[in-house]
């Protein structure tokens, strides 16, 4: 085997064998089928990423399916913010297409199964239907309904699609084996009633199909050559499977479902009715929410594109569920802010700094690299002013030798400007410093190329010229939740695990002026402090960045 072929995952397998044996290569396609009940998570990001990667790398057509065959309320919402996460993830899908587009076909199909003897209308309660299902290792008992004429079971159908019956009167199930050893054969439900409007087909429809009538005939219409799912519905394969017998036409394709394992996130809940929750009770503040493991929170956070799709493809595709470290996706969005995110300063919790022997009145703008790790990211130029800001715990009045920031008679650097020594301090009437004094070398300029300059001191501060600098708004977050599986606990609800602390707004900070004109999704590195995002509540005269992630990397040290 060739090192590539050893490096493709086993999706990549399944595909190149298919090849191997005759599958036309362009006759590949694939889906990604989102119900829009929500907003995309980090999971489905996950599968965005596989689906629309074969894409890439087979160069074939991936359509977004919606599946909209559960109709609620505000459906239109989801489908708009789908698309649009989606898109900023960088794809493009072929076709938008909506299971709802093939209600019609489905319902001609369900008639032709009824009419070959192999569905019919039931007309017990879900409870009777469910009692009589039997167990993994007993067999279900047939309904009374299940041998009833063909022409009572259309005829109840269509008054069924009509709306002449409440919901729950009576179901169309398929006919195939109450004995079979697996649970989702023994006659499977294809249709309900529901008596709901929905977003895209209005009244016309009284009855909506199940996922496992709908998914399988929507991959066949499509020509869909692989239908990628998560592990949980292996189960469901063999439904799939003889749903297609059904229907399929001689020349046409049949599609394959394969299954993969479901990403899962240590310290956050992933599934839309729990996101949905956290919504709703107010535990955030909306889909978007920072905190929140949506695509739409991590843009807000300050997540690139990049960082998502880079930690999709460390995690790899698995076979198996497994728990990843949140730590991981944490890593890669701080290793691409370090390469992209331009440096700044900005000072949080702020304490002046007063440089006695610097002149009245004076300005200088010194020369600043805004990303050492970008050649091409130029310069800009930052005020230095006799009056600055630096942090609080940045100083203390005495310190053991271990301390490389400032004190009193000992020297540091301020970034980018002149060493300086701590003089002396001024405190209020309760003990608080309220100004420190210094003074400055002022031979010491960074870049000047003078031996004072290269003089070699511990420690490097960042500071802000107190008249220039602009206030703003600091979000800083913290983990949504205490506990490292917060759904995995038997019997306790995982919103008992739910940090009380993880948000603390912060109104002091003090930033660099070019920070004035940033604008909503810009991200930048503070100086020292971590990668912050513009918030899209930030307006040029009230500034709100959130802090997306700090410097230090847990995950990188932990796993070396
Ligand atoms: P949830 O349980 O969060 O509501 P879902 O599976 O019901 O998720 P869908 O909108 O039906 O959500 O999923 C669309 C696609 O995304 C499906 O193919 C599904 O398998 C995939 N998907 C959903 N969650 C994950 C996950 N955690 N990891 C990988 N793929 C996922
Ligand atoms: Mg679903």
């Amino acid at each position: 085997m060739s090192e590539e072929k050893k490096s493709l995952n086993f999706i990549e397998q399944i595909i190149e064998e298919d090849l191997k044996n005759g599958l036309p290569q362009d006759k590949l396609r694939f889906r990604f089928p989102p119900e829009p009940n929500g907003y995309l998570h980090i999971g489905h990001a996950k599968s965005i990423c596989l689906n629309f990667g074969l894409g890439e790398k087979y160069n074939a057509p991936v359509n977004l399916r919606f599946d909209d065959t559960n109709p609620a309320a505000e459906e239109q919402e989801f489908v708009d913010a789908i698309k649009h996460d989606i898109e900023w993830l960088g794809f493009k899908w072929d076709k938008e297409l909506y299971a709802s587009n093939y209600f019609d076909q489905l319902y001609e199909w369900a008639r032709k199964l009824i009419k070959e003897g192999k569905a019919y209308v039931d007309e017990q309660s879900q409870e009777e239907i469910n009692k009589q299902k039997g167990t993994p290792t007993e067999p279900g008992i047939e309904s009374p309904y299940r041998n009833r004429p063909v022409e009572e079971s259309l005829d109840l159908l269509e008054r069924m699609r009509k709306g002449e019956f409440e919901e729950g009167a009576m179901v169309l199930r398929a006919k195939i084996d109450m004995k079979s050893p697996n649970m989702h054969m023994r006659d499977p439900i294809m249709y309900r009633i529901l008596h709901k409007h929905h977003h895209r087909t209005g009244d016309k429809w009284a009855i909506y199909p199940m996922y496992d009538w709908t998914h399988g005939q929507s991959d066949y219409l499509e020509q869909i050559s692989h239908s990628l799912c998560t592990l949980e519905f292996l189960p469901h394969r063999e439904l799939y499977d003889w749903f297609l017998d059904q229907v399929i036409e001689k020349g046409k394709l049949r599609p394959k479902q394969r299954e993969f394992a479901r990403l899962n996130l240590s310290y956050t809940v992933m599934s839309k009715r729990k996101l949905a929750q956290l919504v709703e009770e107010g535990y955030v503040k909306g889909w978007d929410d920072p905190r929140m493991p949506t695509i739409s929170g991590l843009r807000r956070r300050g997540y690139t594109p990049e960082s998502i799709k880079n930690f999709s493809d460390r995690i790899g595709v698995a076979k198996r569920d497994n728990i990843i470290d949140v730590a991981l996706l944490e890593f890669s969005v701080r290793d691409h802010l370090n390469k992209i995110a331009p440096r700044r300063m900005a000072v949080l919790d702020p304490v002046k700094l007063i440089i006695d022997n610097y002149p009245e009145g004076k300005t200088e703008y010194l020369k600043s690299e805004n990303n050492p790790e970008d050649e091409d990211a130029g310069y800009r130029e930052i005020p230095f002013s006799k009056e600055l800001y630096i942090e609080r715990d940045d100083f203390k009045e005495e310190a053991n030798r271990k301390f490389f920031r400032l004190t009193l008679g000992k020297e540091v650097r301020l970034k980018n400007a002149y060493i300086i020594k701590g003089e002396s301090v001024v405190k209020d009437e309760n003990g608080n410093i309220i100004e420190i004094h210094a003074t400055y070398d002022p031979l010491s300029k960074s870049g000047s190329g003078t031996p004072e300059s290269k003089r070699k001191v511990k420690g490097t501060l960042h500071w802000v010229s107190a008249q220039h600098s602009v206030p703003a708004e600091i979000r800083i977050y913290d983990r949504l939740f205490l506990d490292e599986a917060p759904d995995g606990h038997k019997g306790r609800d995982f919103r008992e695990f739910i940090n009380p602390d993880s948000l603390h707004i912060d109104r002091k900070a003090r930033l660099e002026p070019s920070l004035a004109e940033a604008r909503p999704g810009e991200r930048f590195q503070f100086t020292r402090l971590g990668y912050f995002v513009v918030d899209k509540d930030s307006k040029p005269d009230n500034l709100v960045f959130n802090r997306t992630i700090t410097l230090r990397d847990t995950w990188a040290k932990k796993n070396k």
